[in-house]
């Protein structure tokens, strides 16, 4: 998610500048939940890969134990790949559903349309992304419906995918019906339907559901499930339920750079979170991190949480000047959407650093 600055290079630290081993370590901060470091038991899987050698390209043990993992998980035969970030999860997945010449329908305020400069575009030589308006992030069966008939000449492209995200990018999770409507439109239209998980854990954590309910049971066909915001130092997961739409993804993978050569490093962690159960409770933690911050900012006059908390985030409307002096106070946070303050919060949060900055919020807002 991009910081309000536009910064384009790294920040240089002066030669001169004496680095301390913890320099650069920040107390909790709920900018963003991938602030966050990578949570004991992926740690502990990638020390266990680091003793020793093992083959390269996905070819070793971990690689194979870690997508048995998520067939176990999803309870079906699934192709699973193994990719560095969200951008080219997303990015490799959508163009392997389309031609140059397809549409993909999402929700304007989709990861894939705001935040990834273009990749699905590109990775997919031009198939056009087509921005439904949505309130809340989640697109309907009728904002599908209307984006897929609204042209169908020759001069348009034409529309093939759908793409949801789960939870959405304002922190709402879509229920397994809603889902199930979405699907039932994309197979009335031909459409396949991809699923954006880059905090699946958090939305499976909220709906109480089975991983597979909320997926291809559901109609999904793609599912990218994100490791980064989930407690890994990096790596997404792309997950084919429908196996025939995995075909040359490999060959995808390599060409856009996103074939790991020491690969046990990318899945390993995996075997760590999803063999101890860590990938659920870390989505649990976060989202009940969330929902306490949201309990303890209830009734702070001239701040309201504007977004229903399902998730881990929570949206805050309050005056410049109040945001100003929490930002005094030393916290960050962003307001690039829709200028609501957005708190993100990840598998290790300290609740009693959300009291601080609760206590810090009301004192901001002079209550
Ligand atoms: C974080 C995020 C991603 C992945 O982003 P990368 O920075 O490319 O890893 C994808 N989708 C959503 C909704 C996200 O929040």
């Amino acid at each position: 998610m991009p910081p309000n600055t536009a910064r384009r290079r790294y920040p240089r630290s002066s030669m001169s500048t004496v680095i301390s081993p913890s320099s650069g370590v920040l107390e909790q901060q709920y900018g963003s939940d991938n602030y966050a470091g990578i949570c004991p038991e992926a740690w502990a899987a990638m020390d266990e890969a680091n003793r020793g050698y093992a083959p390269s390209y996905g070819e070793d043990t971990w690689t194979e134990r870690a997508s048995d993992a998520f067939r176990k998980l999803f309870e079906t035969d699934c192709e699973v790949f193994f990719v560095f970030n969200g951008t080219a999860a997303n990015s490799l997945a959508l163009a392997s559903l389309c031609q140059s010449y397809h549409g993909v329908i999402c929700a304007d305020s989709a990861h894939v349309e705001t935040d990834e400069c273009g990749a699905p575009e590109f990775f997919s030589n031009g198939s056009k992304l087509l921005a439904a308006r949505s309130d809340d992030g989640r697109l309907t069966p009728d904002a599908i419906h209307e984006l897929a008939t609204k042209r169908q000449d020759i001069h348009f492209p034409k529309p093939r995918v759908v793409t949801i995200t789960q939870s959405t990018e304002t922190g709402r999770v879509y229920t397994t019906a809603e889902v199930k409507a979405i699907s039932a439109a994309c197979k009335e239209r031909g459409l396949w339907l991809h699923m954006d998980g880059a905090r699946f854990s958090n939305a499976c954590a909220h709906l109480g559901e089975s991983p597979a309910e909320m997926t291809w049971k559901s109609g999904v066909d793609v599912l990218c499930f994100g490791g980064t915001k989930n407690g890994l130092a990096v790596g997404e997961a792309v997950i084919f339920f429908n196996r025939k739409l995995a075909e040359d993804f490999d060959y995808r993978c390599k060409q856009a750079g996103q074939l790991a050569s020491k690969m046990r490093f990318l899945s390993a962690p995996w075997v760590g979170l999803l063999e101890t159960g860590a990938w659920l409770k870390n989505g649990r933690h976060a989202n009940e991190a969330a929902t306490h911050f949201a309990r303890q900012i209830e009734g702070i006059p001239g701040v309201r949480v504007s977004s229903p908390v399902d998730a881990n985030a929570v949206f805050l409307q309050a005056s410049d000047e109040i945001l100003e002096r929490l930002r005094q106070r030393g916290w960050r946070f962003y307001t690039f959407i829709g200028g609501a303050a957005r708190f993100m919060f990840a598998w290790d949060t300290d609740l009693r650093r959300v009291d601080k900055l609760a206590a810090d919020l009301r004192a901001s807002a002079g209550a």
